[in-house]
Formats: structure tokens, sequence, C-alpha cells
């Protein structure tokens, strides 16, 4: 087995860039980004998500979270909110994470002119519980934006503790942050926080924020270790060896949020986005116990139908006889408790 799930593959970063370690990863083909770029740019302008209002505000709309539940959070669970796309509110062991967080309305270097949401986030920064830390996976603007780090640093200065793997430290640091903790993949945080430890593990992806600063920074995912619960954030990831060695080292995780959505064309996105079924076998492989999915219905990211990833997600779940139960497809804003 070229990559035992015994070991930690180590990150690879050569001539002031990181490359992926895995076979299964291709670099970002020009010839085929050309052939995609047509409909991925009338994607952009438009932001069109080409359903019926009021199907997507039947089968997808956005709930207000009583507040009142997420400040009187349950100590012996994990209590989790779906923001939106990739940004999570996580209530556990006394400590409240966002995960990747984007508030805005648009994302894109500039934020006039960037992708709109068709989902609005289900809550807003002022509407959030006191936040003690936030993990990012990588740079790309629908998991950093400028304008949500800008807000929450205003909110909550150094009462949150920022962590990113290697390479974008300083980014945040010039948003005026100073609490930032960088880590390599592997790396592990010290437990001053409630003693939960916030380990950065491997993923299948890339950064870029412009046009010099391609695979310059690492991308991430994170394991979230306390005294009783363990959370898994997949952030953006193709389908990789590097789950298995996460399972190996840090599973079984309570829960798991992996990101279902962004898939279409295959000849194009396999290498960078998991489709559903590939989202379940992180969540075997990291052996996961309660799946959450993200990374769908907020953004127009990708050519599949934007309501079709949860369905994909329920017909594999049958047909790998699994526990449906502990399959959450939440609403936003929808508040939900598990253990
Ligand atoms: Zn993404």
């Amino acid at each position: 087995m070229e990559f035992p799930e015994t070991e930690k593959q180590r990150s690879i970063f050569e001539n002031g860039r990181f490359h992926n370690p895995w076979p299964t990863w291709k670099n970002i083909s020009f010839l085929k980004g050309v052939s995609v770029a047509p409909k991925f740019v009338w994607n952009q302008l438009t932001s069109a998500p080409m359903v019926s209002k009021t199907e997507l505000e039947n089968e997808h709309p956005v709930l207000k979270p009583d507040v009142k539940i997420l400040e009187n959070p349950p100590t012996d669970k994990i209590q989790f909110v779906w923001i939106g796309h990739a940004t999570f509110l996580i209530q556990m062991e006394g400590l409240n994470i966002l995960t990747d967080p984007v508030f805005s309305h648009r994302i894109g270097p500039v934020s006039f002119i960037g992708q709109a949401r068709y989902r609005k986030p289900a809550m807003t920064i002022n509407e959030l519980p006191k936040i003690d830390a936030i993990v990012i996976s990588h740079d790309h603007y629908d998991h950093l934006d400028y304008n949500s780090v800008k807000s929450l640093n205003e909110r909550y200065g150094n009462n949150l503790r920022w962590f990113i793997p290697l390479g974008r430290g300083k980014w945040l640091k010039d948003c005026g942050i100073e609490k930032v903790t960088e880590l390599d993949w592997w790396e592990e945080s010290d437990t001053s926080l409630k003693g939960v430890k916030f380990v950065c593990t491997p993923c299948q992806h890339w950064c870029k924020r412009n046009l010099t600063d391609t695979y310059k920074a690492l991308a991430g995912s994170w394991c979230i270790i306390g005294q009783q619960q363990k959370f898994f954030f997949a952030g953006d990831t193709g389908y990789c060896a590097s789950f298995k060695q996460i399972g190996y080292h840090y599973g079984p995780f309570t829960l798991a949020a992996i990101p279902i959505g962004a898939y279409e064309p295959r000849h194009f996105l396999q290498p960078q986005h998991v489709n559903p079924e590939e989202a379940i076998s992180i969540y075997e492989d990291i052996k996961a116990k309660h799946f959450v999915p993200m990374h769908w219905g907020t953004f127009l990211l990708s050519f599949e139908p934007i309501l079709e990833p949860p369905k994909r997600i329920l017909e594999e779940v049958k047909r790998r006889n699994l526990t449906a139960d502990y399959f959450h497809l939440p609403k936003l804003g929808q508040v939900t408790n598990v253990s």
C-alpha cells in the first residue's frame, strides 16, 4: 500500500509551493479549464440556481435558529447549526467554534463583482453567540472571506483564536488579527482552549487567491478533539488516501462535516471536490458516527442540479446499508444535537 493508514503523510513544499502527494490528485488543467470556462463564467454572472423560488423555499429553506438554545448548549453533546456553504457553528465542550466563516452576500477578490449567494446565511455575525475559535480550511473565496474576517475580528478581537493551515497566517495578521495559530498537516495546537485540541490534517485540494499565489498556501482539514467529543471538518477536498490515516490516528469521531456539492463536471472537478458517494467513503474512512453535509446549496460553483447532492446521499446510505439516523440533512439554521 502506497499510503499505509498507520503513517502520517507529510505536506510537500517545494520551490515555494505546496504539492498534493496523492496519486488521485491532478494539477488544474488549463485546457480542461478553458473547455468549462464559459459555463462557469455564466454561473458567476447570473448566480441563478435554475429552480423555482417555491421549490427552493420548500426544499431548501433558511430557518432562524433560536438564539436562547445557542446560548445554553448541552455540555455532553455536540450542538451544531449549518449557517451556509462550509460555515458551521459548532458547540462542544464549552467552546463555540466557527468553520470557514463566510457571511458576505458576494464572494470574490472585489466585493461587488464576486459570485452572489442564492441562500442567505442563517445567522449574521451580530446574531452569533460568543465565539472562541475559528478554523479555516484554505484560502479560496468561498471559504476565506475578507469582509467576514474583518467583521469577526471587530466583534471578538483577542477573545477569539484563529486556526489556519501553513501559508496564510500572515494574511490573517494583516487583517489585524493577533491570535493566529498556523499549523502544518498533523500539527496539534496546545490545549489552552478548555482542554480541546485542534489538529490540522490533510485533504486533497489547493490554494489560490490571486494570479501569482497558486499553491503557495496549504489546504487542510481539521480534527477538533475534546475530552468526550470529537469533530472532523473536512474543508474542501477530493477523495484521497489521507482519510484512512486520519481515521487511524484520530478516529472515531462523534460528528463529521463533509462536502457533498460542486462535483460536476467530474473530468474537471473530481481531484478537488468529492461527490456525495465519495463523501460517504470519507465518513467511513475517518470512522465517524454522525454525518452532516456541507458545501452545497449556497453558491453556484459547478454544473450539477443544486438540489441533487442530498438526494444522492440518501440513496447511497440505502445502497451501503448504513444507519440512516446518523445522516443528518439539516435545514440552514436548524439546531441539531448529537452524541
Ligand atoms: Zn470550496
